[in-house]
């Protein structure tokens, strides 16, 4: 089955809102092994809307729309797909009854705007909004099937959900599907690295995809069940491991912070930071974490020089001889957050995030993270390209990063 999205709002036209709706649906519809070949955006408007339409189910099997089902005379997307598909609009009793409720509720008076949002096309299958008041909707006719969902995110994805269920009835194969998470390898040699594996097999089929830093590759098997499904999926698995053990962080789709945090949980280790250019961004990302508590002990902000002087010991003739962003003051100042805390994991970091401060000889994005960990310590230094925003975020993975290494040896 092959796919078409379209999103119908003016404002995403107007670049007032990010399309955050094709995003989701289309992550969500290859993993049920569903292809996505078009995305498409209308704006609120009938004829351009029922053009991409008509064009849209010439070339998919299935049409999934998000948008214009409000209650508002530029909310067409309903009474469109119902003209295309030559059905009538007609009052689905259950969803007027919820909408009175809702309305009751509110102690406010219903109009007739908002009585429009009970009619349906005729013969098509109602979702539920537990969200919001606009119903969904999936109708199917000529062979094709055009399913409507809401434009506010919260309300499409919740009813993405049912949608789901009734994908999986219109395949007699089950999708199954893993991703593996990678850390310090970038998505191109990442493809490279398994491009043999992608090229030479469409069942399972591996997809990768990168994210500010990660990268990961959705292995997806279509199968008589899901047994048989992940049976096909080990092998897969196991060749990434043999070539890339060393960069995957998860074979479940885990953030590298929830990995992390739930080392230090499970090995009972409590760790703090001293942390410079990141600021508190190892500690916010952790402290993301329910229970991490358990293992977090402390971050301090050692922005300033006299800051890591006061609160680390730094030597002064350290930072004058070497300079507040080196490797001998990232290792004195975890060594002064080891004696301060006495945690088992001690994690320092200074670097310079940009875009001012950077030198020849020390140029933006030069960062070194120190770990003291049981008699060892380490410290690297990096060189990270990007921004701001991208330098601190990177560290702050490099630094979680380095955490999963000692824990994993
Ligand atoms: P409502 O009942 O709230 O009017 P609707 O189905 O008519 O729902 P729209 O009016 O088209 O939806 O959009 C409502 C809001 O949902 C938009 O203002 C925007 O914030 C969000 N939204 C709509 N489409 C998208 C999209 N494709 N991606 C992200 N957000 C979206």
């Amino acid at each position: 089955m092959n796919c078409s999205i379209i999103s119908v709002g003016t404002e995403i036209l107007f670049g007032q809102i990010v399309n955050t709706n094709t995003v989701y649906l289309s992550q969500e519809l290859n993993g049920l092994g569903i292809n996505v070949y078009h995305h498409f955006t209308a704006g609120d408007n009938e004829n351009r809307l029922k053009d991409i339409l008509d064009y849209a189910l010439s070339k998919s099997d299935l049409i999934i729309t998000t948008g214009g089902l409000g209650p508002t005379q530029d909310d067409l997307t309903k009474e469109t797909i119902a003209r295309v598909a030559g059905k009538k609009l007609e009052m689905h009793e259950p969803s007027f009854e919820k909408l009175c409720t809702y309305f009751k509720n509110l102690n406010r008076k219903m109009n007739e705007n908002n009585i429009k949002q009970a009619y349906l096309p005729k013969d098509s299958i109602v979702l539920d909004n537990d969200c919001g008041t606009a119903p969904g909707f999936i109708i199917e006719f000529d062979g094709k099937i055009v399913i409507s969902l809401p434009g506010p995110p919260k309300e499409m994805k919740s009813m993405f959900e049912s949608v789901k269920d009734y994908l999986k009835t219109k395949s007699k194969d089950t999708i199954y599907s893993k991703v593996l998470r990678f850390f310090g390898i970038g998505e191109s040699a990442l493809e490279t690295a398994i491009m043999d594996l992608i090229n030479h097999q469409s069942n399972p089929t591996i997809a990768t995809y990168a994210k500010e830093g990660e990268v990961s590759a959705r292995i997806t098997a279509k199968a008589e069940n899901e047994a048989k499904a992940q049976e096909m999926i080990i092998p897969v698995i196991n060749q990434i491991k043999n070539r890339l053990e060393e960069y995957i962080y998860s074979y479940n789709d885990e953030e590298l912070v929830q990995v992390v945090a739930k080392k230090l949980l499970d090995e009972k280790v409590s760790v703090s930071f001293a942390e410079s250019c990141t600021g508190g961004l190892i500690a916010a990302k952790l402290t993301s974490i329910p229970g991490i508590s358990e293992s977090l002990n402390r971050s301090i902000v050692t922005y300033s020089n006299e800051a890591k002087i006061e609160e680390l010991g730094v030597k002064e003739t350290t930072l004058k001889e070497h300079g507040a962003v080196s490797e001998e003051t990232a290792r004195e100042m975890v060594l002064g957050l080891k004696a301060a805390t006495g945690s088992e994991i001690c994690v320092s970091v200074t670097g310079i995030a940009g875009p001012g401060g950077g030198t020849k000889e020390k140029p933006v994005g030069l960062v070194y993270i120190g770990l003291a960990y049981k008699e060892n310590i380490v410290c690297n230094q990096y060189n990270i390209f990007g921004d701001r925003n991208r330098i601190r975020n990177y560290t702050s993975m490099l630094a979680l990063n380095m955490i999963r290494k000692v824990l994993e040896k």
